[in-house]
């Protein structure tokens, strides 16, 4: 054990720079590099690294001081053995993260509870557990910027839950069933079908054909940026080798061996699992998302647990396959965090769609019967016996793999609830391991995933990159679909933001009169301070493609005038985005004049 100063490095010709945060404090293990003062000169904020691991005996600076070249810091004892410290997890509307000065990777010194010593098959600079769209994506960036990279997957097919069991098979049915609900609706133009036949294994296999179509370009892609793969269970040994339990076939048969990677910088993106329901028995006819994909019958009657995105999204292809569906929800409300207006119009036109929308309803038992599996239910609209499903399926949310993996093992605190904490650079509370995706906390979304796989993968090749996103989308691909970004109004209410809106009826819209669906609208909504667009909600079909106009108006700081003032192409859906900006500012042509106060 020695005491060592820390001192505040060059930081160029900063002289006098006040202190904004000390991130330390008396009794902290701390690693080397890790940010111990936020520095802000009129020009830049800068985080201030430790030069050397150990624990800090005294701090000589506090928020408020200004320092420059050489200022005491902090007084550490070196050698000490760290523990892991829990991190703050990234807020999606978090201020831009600080710029730091470049610094080269620090040599592993990440704290480790295991030390493995054996043999080891294979070695990387990068290694990706969970080959996801945060994997892969983390894979393939890393490999990009040079880096060896080795991709750990128990499956076969890389992707993970979205292209798998997803995002993607999902959408293929929904697909299907949206022209399905649209051709009926051509009689209205005089054109007429007759009823649908529909060849369940022709379905099944489009919907695998799709995801086999991905999934094999994956690969492709992994092969050409000479990305390894290597096929199994992995866990940590340390905080710098997975053993890998390989597998075989389709699923996670083992192949009875086992495989050693040594890694420098590891990145998790083990992803999630649905969560289960304890009370419902093991049954064929109560499923998860996956089992439903799987699309092995068409029930005659169906219940989902669960008013959320995939619930809603899986009722949809369902009902549209002719199943008659129940729909039960703890909570008051469908779709939870969108607006209630958005949902209002969704919850109107599907109004005929299902047979029982059970708000504020719980699903409390589930026996298996002969003739179907029969649920009792509790709650205000719960009915008064117990009801016969041919298939239930429960989509109440996922939980994260956080505790499958051995993460302890490397020294990577893992919650209660299985989630990796992490820095608005991914990093965990181990320097040289990062997490990503759905493991790290909500959104559970894909688009996240893939954004922060990037910046773990920037971050772990040595370069600043920040995850500082000033939005992440939602969007539900229901009939019709809702979509929304940035803050809601709900969110602005609550945390006390003032905003002014613009919202555009599709009413009022040629493209959507046309396309015979004008149920929906677009809204944008705006700080009333700064003017700028701070979010937006769109309901109505294709929402999901046409928010992404809104997300990148968000991150650039785009206000009314710069929306309403750019041409949109006519007669389109996406005009709408336009208009709502022009209804903001009080002059939308396409609407009835303003009523002059
Ligand atoms: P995952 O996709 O969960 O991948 C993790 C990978 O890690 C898996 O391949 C897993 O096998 C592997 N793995 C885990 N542990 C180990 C281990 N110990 N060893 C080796 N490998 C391991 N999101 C959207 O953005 N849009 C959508 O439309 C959408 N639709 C969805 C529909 C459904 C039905 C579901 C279930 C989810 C949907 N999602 C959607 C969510 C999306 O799929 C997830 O957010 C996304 O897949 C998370 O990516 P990830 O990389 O974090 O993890």
């Amino acid at each position: 054990m020695a005491k060592q100063i820390i001192l505040v490095p060059d930081i160029g010709d900063y002289t006098d720079v006040p202190v904004i945060e000390v991130l330390i404090k008396v009794g902290d293990v701390i690693e080397k590099e890790q940010p111990l003062l936020v520095l802000e000169s009129d020009k830049a904020t800068m985080e201030v690294p430790a030069d050397t691991a150990g624990t800090i005996l005294s701090i000589s600076v506090k928020a408020g001081d200004k320092v420059g070249k050489g200022s005491i810091v902090a007084e550490v004892e070196t050698g000490a053995v760290a523990t892991p410290q829990a991190v703050a997890p990234v807020s999606p509307l978090a201020p831009p993260a600080p710029i730091t000065p470049p610094v080269a990777i620090p040599a592993i010194s990440a704290p480790s509870a295991g030390q493995y010593s054996g043999k080891v098959d294979h070695e990387c600079e990068v290694l990706v557990l969970g080959a996801g769209p945060g994997g892969y994506s983390a894979a393939f960036r890393s490999a990009d910027l040079g880096k060896s990279t080795i991709l750990v997957e128990r499956y076969a097919k890389l992707g993970g839950v979205c292209l798998n069991v997803g995002c993607i098979p999902s959408k293929a049915l929904l697909h299907t069933t949206s022209v399905m609900d649209e051709v009926k609706t051509m009689s209205k133009h005089g054109i007429s079908y007759g009823a649908p036949k529909i060849e369940i294994d022709q379905l099944r296999g489009y919907k695998d054909s799709v995801i086999a179509k991905l999934t094999g370009g994956l690969a492709g892609m992994a092969k050409a940026r000479k990305v390894s793969v290597v096929r199994g269970l992995g866990r940590f040994l340390d905080a710098n080798h997975v053993e890998v339990e390989l597998t075989q076939g389709d699923g996670q048969d083992l192949a009875g061996k086992k495989e050693v990677v040594r890694f420098q910088r590891a990145i998790i993106a083990a992803g999630s699992q649905p969560v289960k329901l304890p009370f419902l028995p093991e049954d064929p006819r109560i499923v998860d998302s996956t089992g439903a994909l799987l699309l092995k019958s068409i029930p005659k009657r169906m219940l989902v647990i669960g008013g959320g995105i995939i619930g809603l999204e899986m009722a949809t292809v369902y009902s549209g396959l002719g199943s008659r569906i129940d729909i039960a929800e703890m909570m008051d409300g469908l779709m939870a965090g969108a607006d209630r207006d958005l949902e209002k119009v969704w919850e109107k036109f599907n109004a005929g769609r299902f047979e029982n929308i059970m708000l504020k309803t719980r699903a409390t038992k589930a026996e298996v019967k002969a003739d179907g599996i029969q649920v009792s239910f509790e709650g205000e609209n719960a009915p008064s016996e117990p009801q016969i499903y041919d298939l239930v399926l429960v989509a109440v949310g996922r939980t994260p793999n956080g505790k499958k993996i051995d993460a302890s093992a490397a020294g990577v605190m893992v919650d209660e609830r299985g989630f990796i904490s992490v820095d608005n650079q991914m990093r965990t509370n181990v320097n040289t391991i990062f997490a990503i995706g759905d493991i790290v906390g909500q959104p559970m979304l894909a688009h996240k995933a893939v954004h922060e796989g990037h910046v773990a993968a920037e971050v772990a090749a040595g370069e600043k990159s920040y995850f500082d996103a000033k939005q992440i989308p939602s969007v539900a691909y229901t009939d019709p679909e809702v979509a929304w970004a940035g803050l809601t109004e709900d969110q602005c209410k609550a945390q006390g933001i003032a905003y002014e809106k613009g919202l555009f009826p599709w009413a009022a819209s040629g493209r959507a009169i046309a396309n015979g669906r004008d149920e929906g609208f677009t809204k944008l909504i705006f700080d009333a301070t700064s003017k700028r667009i701070i979010g937006g909600g769109i309901v109505g079909t294709h929402a999901g493609d046409l928010i992404g106009e809104v997300c990148l108006a968000i991150e650039m700081g785009a206000d009314a005038v710069d929306i309403g003032k750019t041409i949109h192409p006519h007669p389109t859906l996406g005009e709408s985005v336009g208009l709502a900006a022009e209804a903001a500012l009080g002059h939308c042509t396409d609407l009835p004049p303003v009523k002059k106060k």
